[in-house]
């Protein structure tokens, strides 16, 4: 399922965030990801580049961009 409320890197739901294999239907909240900050991209499994602040976390994938963790609690 995927989640439109989520950015592809984190909600496409091809590949799991956090270990990067395909994933079928596992996507993470918003919640989920407010505790663990994704590793890969859920829209194409390259590895993001992840900065955790005190605050949240931002990740980057090379391809699809960045997602911070400020746009998804401005989202809930
Ligand atoms: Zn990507």
């Amino acid at each position: 399922m995927v989640r439109d409320n989520l950015p592809a890197p984190v909600g496409a739901g091809v590949y799991n965030v956090y270990t990067g294999d395909l994933a079928g239907s596992t996507v993470p909240t918003a919640a989920q990801l407010g505790l663990e900050p994704p590793r890969f991209c859920a829209e194409c499994g390259r590895r993001m580049v992840v900065q955790v602040r005190p605050d949240g976390w931002w990740a980057t994938c090379s391809r699809h961009g960045r997602v911070d963790s400020t746009d998804l609690d401005r989202r809930r």
